[in-house]
């Protein structure tokens, strides 16, 4: 059992289960401000809210016992997480495009030990990351680049919905990470607009590509088709706001 935190909250008071005292939203990140790595910021567990209530939740051994434990401490009720919003894998969150945009590196920790992985390898499909059912996501590593202009771009009906298409876009010089959100299976690297920006291509005509190699989904928001436009829209205009 994995800890249950604002979503899981959300779903569960939805379901009954759990009455949460407050609405879940986003806290302050704690960083170490770079002092464990040298060219690294780390984000850990401590953006979970409580580390030790997060253990006792994933001793749980069932999910009526977790919801209580969580009820119990107030943790999932108020805390939406970084590590939960990544773990969960949904290619229509916003964090995950972020992680990519940056080249966060994702430190798994489980009964075998602790490994890292990229945020490339780690969303592997529809709701499937690379953490395995006894393991924890436990640290963010993201690289340091100072100077760094970013933008996040996210098109939706209503300001709480997940995006129909959103972007996380990062510029360093000519060196650009781009994230895309909901625009296939996973949240995915737009790696032809990074290639364009890196042999000196503008805004637009690097956004042209925003929808390579990608396999958008059609649903009720949103076509295959509208979907590709949305993207080459919003990577141009984070790719300008980032300043190029
Ligand atoms: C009404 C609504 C609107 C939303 N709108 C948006 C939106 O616009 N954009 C957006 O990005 N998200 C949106 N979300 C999603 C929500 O913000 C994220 O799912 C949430 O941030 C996940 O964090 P959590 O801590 O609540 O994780 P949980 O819901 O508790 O966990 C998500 C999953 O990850 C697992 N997990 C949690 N922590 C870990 C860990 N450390 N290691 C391994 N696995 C773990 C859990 O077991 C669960 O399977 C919305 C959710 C709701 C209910």
């Amino acid at each position: 059992m994995r800890p249950p935190g604002a979503a899981t909250a959300q779903i569960s008071g939805k379901a009954g289960a759990l009455v949460p005292p407050r609405t879940p939203g986003f806290r302050t990140i704690h960083t170490d401000e770079g002092s464990r790595y040298e060219n690294a910021h780390a984000v850990d567990d401590r953006c979970c809210g409580r580390r030790a209530h997060r253990i006792d939740v994933c001793r749980a051994s069932d999910l009526d016992r977790a919801s209580e434990l969580a009820a119990a401490v107030g943790l999932g009720a108020r805390t939406a997480t970084l590590v939960g919003s990544l773990s969960h894998g949904d290619p229509a969150s916003d964090l995950p495009a972020v992680a990519i945009a940056l080249g966060a590196t994702l430190v798994i920790k489980g009964a075998n030990g602790t490994r890292e992985v990229s945020s490339d390898d780690f969303f592997q499909g529809f709701l499937e990351t690379a953490v395995g059912p006894d393991e924890l996501l436990i640290e963010i590593k993201v690289p340091k680049m100072n100077g760094a202009k970013w933008s996040f771009q996210k098109f939706n009906r209503r300001a709480m919905d997940w995006a129909i298409v959103g972007c996380a876009v990062v510029v360093d010089g000519n060196k650009a990470g781009v994230g895309l959100v909901n625009m296939d299976s996973r949240p995915i690297r737009a790696s032809a607009v990074e290639a364009a920006i890196g042999g000196g291509a503008n805004a637009t005509d690097a956004a042209a590509s925003a929808d390579a190699g990608t396999e958008p989904p059609a649903d009720l928001n949103a076509s295959v088709e509208y979907r590709r436009h949305l993207a080459k829209v919003l990577v141009r205009r984070a790719l300008e706001e980032a300043g190029k």
